[in-house]
């Protein structure tokens, strides 16, 4: 949104080769085609699926509830893409982690791919684990562990034995048991594709997971016993074996076959985080940097992308200290009111 608004904007990633193809679905929210809209992003470039029902499950796979809610679902990989094609490639620097930030007179210093850079302003939209976040709010500490994390997959629709399909397609499917809470959803294909027989199917499956537990799991999968995810490929086999084991009695039918189609099933630990403050002298944080929303809200993209429109339009018609402050008020009270409602959906679970 800055680069199209004539802003000299440069964006610093950490990761070595980009990020496709290692999401899976979200839920569209209406914010989130704003937002793409004022990037410059056709619609077109980031399709979604529509379902048409949500249903519940018992763990025989019977419908036990029904209710007609049509919903969009779009695939994290395309809207990946979407943004990532509106900043040209020279202005997107791979394998640059931001570290070092310091403020200056007007003006904010930090290290990335080896070099100072000095700008304007810095926007820490650097996510759950923000480095940005220690510069702007070093009193709120670390993002906690709430206790149960999230096994997902995202299987080639053609894989999903016909029985399943029946009941899975065209429906968000839900089912809640004791410590175990899982829904299913279509998403678009690798490609975009939104045709029947090029789409994938998107499971997420919440279990409880002591941190001792998770922390096991991740130096077991050569990760730091601090870290709380697992990108595709990263699970040990012995795991992925165990949780398509675990799937057949802990999940109805349905829904253990599609677990067990996916070779390479990735983890998110589902964590708490509100920032006590989102913007100090030119730096200002953004999306899951500034707040951390539990994922039953489906609102992590959605809170993203208001947070970005916010400081875009901001920044456009004031100074760049008054945006800050117009921001800063307008959004902290957004994220804590969003942070809650995750919470409270939560509490709900049997996790
Ligand atoms: C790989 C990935 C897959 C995801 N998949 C899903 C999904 O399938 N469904 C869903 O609902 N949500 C998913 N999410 C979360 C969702 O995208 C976010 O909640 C939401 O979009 C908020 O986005 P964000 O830009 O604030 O943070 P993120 O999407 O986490 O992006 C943060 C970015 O900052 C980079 N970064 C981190 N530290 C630094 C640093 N020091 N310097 C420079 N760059 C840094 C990261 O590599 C990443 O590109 C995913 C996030 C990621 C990163």
């Amino acid at each position: 949104m800055l680069h199209r608004l004539g802003h000299d904007v440069t964006v610093y990633e950490k990761s070595v080769h980009g990020l496709r193809a290692r999401g899976a679905g979200l839920v569209a929210q209406d914010e989130v085609f704003t937002a793409l809209d004022a990037a410059g992003v056709s619609p077109s470039a980031v399709p979604g699926v529509t379902s048409v029902e949500r249903i519940t499950l018992d763990l025989r796979g019977a419908i036990r509830y029904r209710e007609r809610a049509e919903q969009t679902q779009l695939s994290w990989d395309r809207l990946y893409d979407g943004l990532r094609g509106a900043i040209p490639d020279s202005r997107y620097v791979l394998d640059s982690p931001v570290t070092g930030v310091r403020a200056g007179a007007d003006i904010i210093s930090f290290f990335a791919g080896n070099e100072r850079h000095e700008a304007d302003l810095l926007v820490g939209a650097d996510g759950a684990h923000s480095h940005v976040r220690r510069f702007v709010a070093p009193e709120g500490g670390e993002p906690a562990y709430v206790g149960y994390a999230i096994w997902r997959g995202l299987i080639p629709e053609d894989l999903v034995p016909a029985g399943a399909a029946d009941t899975l397609f065209r429906r968000m499917t839900f089912h809640t048991g004791p410590g175990e809470h899982a829904l299913g959803y279509l998403v678009p294909g690798p490609e975009g594709q939104t045709e029947p027989g090029s789409r994938r199917y998107n499971w997420v499956w919440y279990r409880s997971m002591s941190s001792g537990d998770l922390s096991t799991l991740m130096t077991a999968a050569g990760r730091s016993s601090t870290s709380t995810s697992l990108a595709p490929g990263q699970t040990p086999a012995d795991v992925a074996t165990h949780l398509i084991a675990a799937a057949q009695h802990r999940l109805p039918p349905q829904f253990a076959e599609v677990v067990a189609m996916e070779p390479r099933p990735f983890l998110q630990g589902v964590l708490d985080y509100v920032a006590p403050r989102i913007t100090r002298d030119r730096a200002v944080l953004l999306g899951d940097a500034a707040t951390v929303v539990r994922p039953h809200t489906a609102m992590g993209a959605a809170k993203a992308a208001g947070d970005a429109l916010t400081l875009a339009r901001a920044l456009h018609s004031s100074t760049i200290d008054d945006a800050l402050v117009a921001y800063g008020e307008q959004r902290l009270p957004v994220a804590r009111s969003i942070a809650e409602y995750g919470v409270r959906l939560g509490e709900q679970l049997p996790l």
